[in-house]
């Protein structure tokens, strides 16, 4: 089994403050929120409470003044496979980073002390009816007005959507030149702004997932990111680290299928003896081993590639690539191995089988993924005209 050496005493240290806190206010309470469709506002305050809320903010924000992203790491290994509805991922690595790096010191300065405390959950919000995997193709338009903006359009998919105080909203800014997006801080609340259906889903069931619908929403010129017309660009900036913490959470949900799958194994026992020592099992569960380790040895190469700031697109393409596809075999290996119990729903695995479709599927699809890569080998017939 690969001894991974991403981690430090003190990162150590923190898994055990994490999963500690976790086993008090997380577990306990996933039932009623997969129940719900969501999970409660208060474990939001209690991260933030506990410093676990984008560690990178300046201390005057509340933050720690500490960019070293193997916590986050620690918190998305620790808390997503068993709660995956606590969506701190996408809160610290993916929409966080937009207020952390490119915002306005007067934007940082409003709305990042609720990021760190958790009174604010934020939410990225690109994807739309009409298209996803293609984002210059996005309808949502943005007319400059003067003196403020005005969104119409709509968006769906969006998790932490239905709490998000604060969504990074994606719009084109100009009807001629698809390429030309703006990104918009719009707050809860905006009179234009409203939710359709916490979407029902194959998995994540305590994540909400949203719909969102822009009717003349005013937004105050303020509320822009950075320049009008080089949203697109923003996002690609920040898709590779968005990538990252996503394969950190697949493979980290398979290491622990993989984990209960040996303790039933164990236990379990046909023909007079632990199913585990069939040959099948054991081969299956060392193939998994052997996937599992190469996920993570790739995981950790990027993980530090992306703390030097040399993590490509293409790297975090593999990454999340290969990731979400070997997750994809152990759950469904595991799942097998538990015969019929793997498929009621109170054996955890049944649960994990579901939850890992989606990884192939967003922060950019498998095929995608293969696009940016395969690009990155010069093999795009229009590199070539
Ligand atoms: C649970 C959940 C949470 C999500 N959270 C968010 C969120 O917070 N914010 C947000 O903005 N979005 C979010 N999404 C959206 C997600 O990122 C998109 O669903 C994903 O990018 C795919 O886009 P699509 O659904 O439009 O599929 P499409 O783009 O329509 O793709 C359909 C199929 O066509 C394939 N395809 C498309 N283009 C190509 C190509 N060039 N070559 C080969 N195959 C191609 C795809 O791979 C896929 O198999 C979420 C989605 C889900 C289901």
């Amino acid at each position: 089994m690969l001894k991974r050496t991403i981690y430090a005493e003190e990162h150590e240290m923190f898994r055990q403050t994490v999963r500690a806190w976790a086993e008090k206010e997380v577990y306990p309470n996933a039932d009623a929120w997969r129940e719900a469709g969501v999970v409660s506002r208060e474990v939001w305050k209690k991260a933030g409470e506990e410093g676990f809320l984008c560690m990178y903010a300046d201390e005057k924000y509340g933050g720690l003044d500490t960019d070293d992203f193997r916590y986050d790491m620690i918190l998305c290994e620790e808390i997503g496979p068993r709660e995956p509805g606590l969506f701190i991922g996408l809160h610290n690595r993916i929409v966080g980073p937009y207020l952390q790096k490119f915002a306005s010191d007067a934007q940082r300065e409003k709305y990042m002390p609720g990021v760190v405390s958790g009174e604010t959950i934020l939410a990225i919000a690109m994807t739309e009816p009409g298209t996803g995997s293609d984002l210059a193709g996005i309808k949502t338009r943005a007319v400059d007005l003067g003196d403020h903006w005005v969104l119409n359009g709509s968006k769906t998919y969006i998790s932490n959507g239905f709490l998000a105080g604060l969504i990074l909203v994606a719009a084109r800014t100009n009807p001629e030149k698809s390429h030309e997006i703006g990104l918009f801080w719009v707050e809860d609340g905006t009179p234009g702004l409203s939710r359709g259906r916490n979407l029902k889903k194959v998995g994540l069931e305590s994540q909400d997932t949203a719909e969102l619908f822009f009717d003349d929403m005013k937004i105050p010129k303020e509320n822009l990111l950075g320049d009008a017309r080089s949203g697109f660009k923003t996002m690609m900036m920040n898709l590779a680290e968005e990538r990252l913490i996503g394969a950190v959470g697949f493979v980290a949900r398979a290491e622990h299928a993989f984990n209960i799958t040996m303790e039933f194994i164990m236990e379990r026992r046909a023909f007079g003896r632990p199913i585990g020592t069939f040959q099948n099992s054991r081969f299956k569960m060392a193939s998994m081993r052997t996937e599992l380790d190469a996920a993570w040895a790739l995981t950790d190469h990027c993980a530090h590639a992306h703390m030097k700031g040399e993590l490509s697109a293409e790297m975090a393409a593999e990454a999340k690539l290969y990731t979400s596809e070997v997750e994809g075999r152990v759950v469904d290996e595991c799942l097998q191995l538990h015969g019929g119990a793997g498929y009621m729903d109170e054996y955890e695995i049944s649960r994990l089988y579901r939850d890992a479709r989606i990884s192939r599927i967003y922060a950019g699809t498998s095929e995608i993924m293969r696009e940016i890569i395969g690009r990155g080998l010069g093999l795009d017939e229009r590199q070539r005209n």
